[in-house]
């Protein structure tokens, strides 16, 4: 999705091509940082999407993640059928941050986010924690994922989301949606990747995992009983299921070539580095579960907490409607003999009223 602003150069060159409501964009003169709120669309509900924090090689980047990230929002959560819209904040930071000088942006981007007065709701995103979301929440009420005072992570969420759309694809490719004695490759496993790992080695599947950190990938491989893969092997290793769960644009016109996996479904966002790659995975008969449908788990854990929901193992019960919405845009995609990008589209186009 925001493929149109890949192409776009310039501040100006990306305002003209978004199609969102708008951007509020503020200079944190005291650490040089930029802040971008993506507001992308507002008709399900306040726009409400995570906040990242990096750096970024131009600002224009920056803002452009924001964007496509926000419309990502939008998408999620009329995916998953949740009364929210879509937006996504940055923190385009000179350089890393720590200590008092974090905690001070991290207070001021709280008092901008209050005083929106509710149009922009958040959580954390990468490069932010959860602790980070407990300082932001000193200074606004606009932060998700609370309960009893205390900032929850929603990893496990997304986690369990994420295993509950790999079976749901399972079922609808394989013909049962049992993950023992499948072999399922976890790229990244982090706080999202681990979680996921351990699901699938609890449900009988071969694991493997690959990490830019050799010593953890090890480690948890160790733990699971599973193996590692070396990055420069990861996309010619035969599985069942690759999983991206670290950086975005891992499907590309060199990785998809090479793929040796029957399905792809991970948490990372913007797993297509170009809109045609879709296409380019179908034509390699791989099918590809819609990352922002299938990563929806905190997401979606979130909203729940809001409606009242707090019982810790009913919430991860509830991410089995990730799978379900998984499930029935695989179904409508292969019945109709379109990308599952396309059928996820329909179906958000029908909850936006599009
Ligand atoms: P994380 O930072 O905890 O873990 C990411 C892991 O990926 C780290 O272990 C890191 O070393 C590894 N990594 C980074 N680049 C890599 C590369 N090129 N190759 C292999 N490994 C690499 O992040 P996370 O919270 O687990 O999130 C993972 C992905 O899922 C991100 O893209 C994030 O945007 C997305 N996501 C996360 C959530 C959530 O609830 N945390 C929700 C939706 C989407």
């Amino acid at each position: 999705m925001g493929y149109n602003l890949v192409m776009a150069t310039g501040i100006e060159g990306l305002m003209a091509a978004w199609d969102g409501l708008g951007v509020v964009c503020r200079h944190d003169r005291p650490t040089g940082t930029w802040i971008f709120i993506c507001l992308h669309n507002d008709k399900l509900g306040p726009a409400t999407g995570g906040t990242r924090m990096r750096v970024y090689p131009e600002l224009v980047d920056a803002m452009r993640d924001g964007m496509r990230l926000a419309e990502g929002m939008t998408f999620k959560w009329a995916g998953i059928g949740v009364p929210a819209g879509g937006g996504k904040a940055v923190l385009a930071i000179p350089e890393p941050m720590e200590g008092d000088a974090r905690t001070g942006l991290l207070h001021r981007y709280g008092e901008l986010v209050e005083s929106l007065k509710g149009a922009f709701r958040t959580g954390e995103d990468l490069g932010i924690t959860t602790s980070d979301m407990q300082t932001v929440a000193d200074r606004t009420r606009f932060v998700q994922g609370f309960q009893n005072g205390k900032k929850i992570n929603p990893s496990p969420f997304t986690a369990r989301g994420v295993y509950s759309g790999i079976r749901a694809a399972l079922g609808v490719v394989l013909g049962s949606d049992s993950p023992a004695g499948r072999t399922v490759l976890v790229q990244g496993v982090g706080n999202v990747g681990a979680g996921l790992a351990r699901l699938l080695a609890e449900a009988g599947a071969k694991v493997l995992v690959n990490d830019l950190d050799d010593e953890r990938a090890a480690e948890l491989a160790r733990e699971i009983g599973g193996d590692t893969i070396d990055g420069g092997e990861l996309f010619d290793t035969e599985c069942d299921v690759y999983a991206p769960c670290a950086i975005g644009a891992t499907l590309n016109s060199e990785s998809i070539p090479r793929l040796k996996c029957k399905i792809v479904g991970g948490s990372a966002n913007n797993q297509l580095a170009e809109e045609s790659d879709g296409a380019r995975l179908r034509d390699r008969g791989i099918v590809y579960a819609p990352d922002y449908i299938i990563n929806a788990g905190g997401a979606l854990s979130f909203a729940l907490m809001e409606q009242g929901i707090s019982d810790h193992g009913e919430l991860l019960e509830r991410m089995e409607s990730v799978g379900e919405t998984v499930s029935e845009i695989l179904t409508e995609a292969l019945r109709d003999d379109e990308l599952p990008v396309a059928a996820a589209r329909r179906r958000i186009e029908r909850a936006l009223g599009g």
